[in-house]
């Protein structure tokens, strides 16, 4: 058995008013970003008022779960179980920290083609994590 099969304890979200809905579908397994009615961006993490334009006509959006690696380092001391921590460039455009799961760690590269899963969390909805496609 490889390290990368061994699984990571991921504590329970903290929903906030801004990502509380993002949570909600979460626990239904589908991964929100949220595009501008006023300058058409999409962005991550969702907020309130667009990052690009500030203006608060914005929509929820479920991204495909299609992503690629932007970077990644792999956590190994004072680790219980060693994991990877990532940026993930999703097809809809913007990048999201995330963890990606269900591989050889030192088989990841940047570049690489990822899809979204989501992981258990300790008492809380599930966190989205990648895993190669
Ligand atoms: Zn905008």
């Amino acid at each position: 058995m490889s390290e990368g099969q061994q699984s990571r304890k991921f504590s329970a979200p903290q929903p906030n008013s801004e990502t509380q809905h993002f949570w909600d579908a979460a626990a239904e397994g589908k991964l929100l970003i949220k595009s501008c009615n006023s300058c058409g961006e999409v962005h991550f993490y969702p907020r309130a008022h667009c990052p690009f334009c500030f203006s608060d006509n914005t929509s929820w959006q479920q991204a495909s779960g299609d992503a690629t690696i932007y970077t990644y380092s792999v956590m190994r001391r004072g680790a219980p179980v060693p994991y990877a921590i990532a940026y993930v460039t999703l097809a809809e455009g913007p990048t999201m920290m995330t963890n990606i799961v269900d591989c050889d760690l030192d088989a990841i590269r940047i570049g690489q083609r990822v899809k979204l899963v989501f992981k258990p969390s300790e008492g809380g909805a599930p966190v989205p994590c990648f895993a190669p496609a």
